[in-house]
C-alpha cells in the first residue's frame, strides 16, 4: 500500500476520562508529525484502537472492536493498518500480541509518546512529531479533562489500575497549567480535573503542593470558567480542599468521591479505610462548608464475602446520604487481584439481584434531589445539539457524559454561559428555560 507523508488516521478511544487525554496526546503527536484524521475507519490507513482492560468487560469490548475493525475486507485488502493502544497491552504485554495477531503494533501507555513512530514504520514512511509540537489538541467541546496524575499508590484488593498504569506520579503544576491554557484557547470552558487519585497530588514530590494550590492555581487561569473536581477519594478529602472549593466562585460545588462500599467489613476485606458512620459524618462536614454542593460516588456490590446484613447497610447509606449521583457496579473477580483468590465468590444472579436494588434506591434518590431543582435559576453551560437535534447544557451539579443534562429549546451555540429556570426534572435530566 502506497501512502503518502500524510497518512489518514481514525482513532477510537474506548474506557474512562484518562483514555480520552491519552487519545488527545496520540492525536496531537501524530497530528504534529504530519498526519491527518478522518472520523471513517473505513478510509483510514491506520486505526489507532485505545483501549481499556480494568475489568474483563472492558477487555471483551476492547478486542471485539479490534476484531470487528479487522473483519473489514476491503480495508484490510488495501493495507490498513490497525494499532493497539492503551491498557490492554500494558496489562497483558506480549501475551496479546501472541494471541491477538488481527492487530499489526501494540503501543502500551507508557509508550504513547511513539505513536508516530510506530504508524510511520507500519507505513514504511518515516513520522516524527515536531518538537514543539503542541501536548494536546483541544476538540471544540465546551469542556475538557486536565489530568493531575497518572497511576496509583492504592491496593484496593479489586484493581488491576496500579498493575496498568503504575505507581502514582503527579504531574508538574507547570505542565498541568500550560495544558490548561491550550484547552481553554481551544474553546474549552470547563476544565474537569481527573487522575486515578486527584486528593493525592503531591504525595510525590518535595514541594507543598497538594490538590488545594493546584485548584486555586488552575481556577486562576483566565478563561476557566468552571472547573469541576472528579475522583476525589474521600479519606484525601480535607477541610482545606473544601474551603479553598467553596470560595473560588469558578469552583462547581460538585465532587466525585468513590466510596466502594459502606460496610467496614466489606471495606476492609477490599483494603479500603472508612464505613457508613465515616462517611455521613463527611458528607455533613462537606454539605456544611458547600450547602449546595452536588455529590457523586461509586459503590459496587458482590464483593466476595458481602452478606445480606452487608447489602442492608449499604441500602441504608445510600438512602440516608442521598447522592445526587451513584454509579452502581458489579464486583468483577479480575486475574492477578488479591480479591479474586478471596473465598465466598458471590453468585452472578446474587450479584445482578443486590445491584438492581441498589440501583433502584439510588435512582429514586437521584431523581428526588434532580426534582428538587425545579423552580430553582442555575447557570448552565451549553454543550451543543445532542442526537435528537435538543440543545444540551450541564449546571455545576451534572459532570460531561454521566450525570445527566438540561434540556431547552432555544437553539443556543455549544459553550455559551446561560441562566436558566429550571421548569421540569425527567429522571436526572432537567428542563430549563433560558432567562
Ligand atoms: S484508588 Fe482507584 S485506581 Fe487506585 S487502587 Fe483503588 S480503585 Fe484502583
Amino acid at each position: 500500500m502506497t501512502v503518502g507523508p500524510s497518512p489518514a488516521i481514525h482513532i477510537v478511544t474506548l474506557g474512562c476520562p484518562k483514555n480520552e487525554v491519552d487519545s488527545d496526546r496520540m492525536r496531537a503527536s501524530l497530528a504534529a508529525a504530519g498526519a491527518r484524521f478522518t472520523d471513517d475507519p473505513a478510509g483510514a490507513d491506520v486505526v489507532v484502537v485505545n483501549t481499556c482492560a480494568f475489568i474483563e468487560a472492558a477487555t471483551e469490548e476492547s478486542i471485539a472492536t479490534v476484531l470487528e475493525l479487522a473483519a473489514d475486507e476491503p480495508s484490510r485488502e488495501r493495507g490498513r493498518r490497525i494499532v493497539v493502544a492503551g491498557c490492554m497491552p500494558s496489562r497483558y504485554g506480549g501475551e496479546l500480541a501472541a494471541a491477538l495477531t488481527e492487530a499489526d503494533a501494540f503501543v502500551p501507555v507508557a509508550e504513547e509518546g511513539s505513536v508516530a513512530e510506530v504508524v510511520g514504520s507500519l507505513l514504511g514512511t518515516p513520522l516524527r512529531p515536531a518538537a514543539d509540537a503542541p501536548a494536546r489538541t483541544a476538540d471544540g467541546r465546551p469542556y475538557a479533562y486536565l489530568q493531575l496524575s497518572d497511576g496509583c499508590h492504592r491496593r484496593c484488593a479489586y484493581c488491576t489500575i496500579p498493575s496498568i498504569r503504575g505507581p502514582y506520579r503527579s504531574r508538574p503544576l507547570s505542565d498541568i497549567l500550560a495544558e490548561g491554557r491550550l484547552l481553554i484557547a481551544g474553546g474549552a470552558r470547563e476544565l474537569v480535573l481527573i487522575g486515578q487519585d486527584i486528593t493525592a497530588y503531591g504525595r510525590d514530590c518535595d514541594d507543598e503542593i497538594g490538590l488545594p494550590e493546584v485548584v486555586a492555581a488552575v481556577a486562576a487561569l483566565p478563561g476557566a470558567d468552571r472547573v469541576r473536581l472528579m475522583y476525589a477519594q474521600p479519606d484525601g478529602v480535607t477541610d482545606r480542599l473544601l474551603h479553598v472549593m467553596a470560595d473560588l466562585p469558578n469552583v462547581c460545588r460538585y465532587l466525585d468521591m468513590p466510596l466502594q462500599h459502606a460496610s467496614a467489613g466489606v471495606l476492609r476485606a477490599m483494603r479500603r479505610t472508612g464505613d457508613a458512620r465515616a462517611f455521613v459524618d463527611l458528607l455533613g462536614r462537606i454539605r456544611a462548608v458547600m450547602p449546595d454542593v452536588s455529590l457523586r460516588s461509586t459503590v459496587i456490590v458482590g464483593f466476595p464475602g458481602e452478606t445480606e446484613a452487608d447489602v442492608q447497610e449499604l441500602l441504608a447509606f445510600v438512602r440516608e446520604a442521598a447522592f445526587d449521583h451513584l454509579g452502581v457496579f458489579m464486583y468483577s473477580a479480575e486475574e492477578g487481584t488479591p480479591a479474586a483468590e478471596l473465598p465466598d465468590q458471590v453468585a452472578e444472579d446474587d450479584k445482578v439481584e443486590r445491584f438492581q436494588r441498589v440501583r433502584d434506591v439510588a435512582d429514586e434518590v437521584g431523581h428526588a434531589r434532580a426534582a428538587e431543582k425545579v423552580g430553582e435559576e442555575l447557570l448552565v453551560l451549553v454543550d451543543g445539539v445532542d442526537e435528537d437535534g435538543e440543545t444540551t447544557g450541564r449546571t455545576c451539579g451534572q459532570a460531561p457524559d454521566i450525570d445527566g443534562v438540561v434540556l431547552f429549546a432555544d437553539a443556543l451555540r455549544a459553550g455559551t454561559l446561560t441562566r436558566v429556570r429550571i421548569t421540569d426534572s425527567i429522571g436526572y435530566d432537567l428542563v430549563g428555560e433560558v432567562l
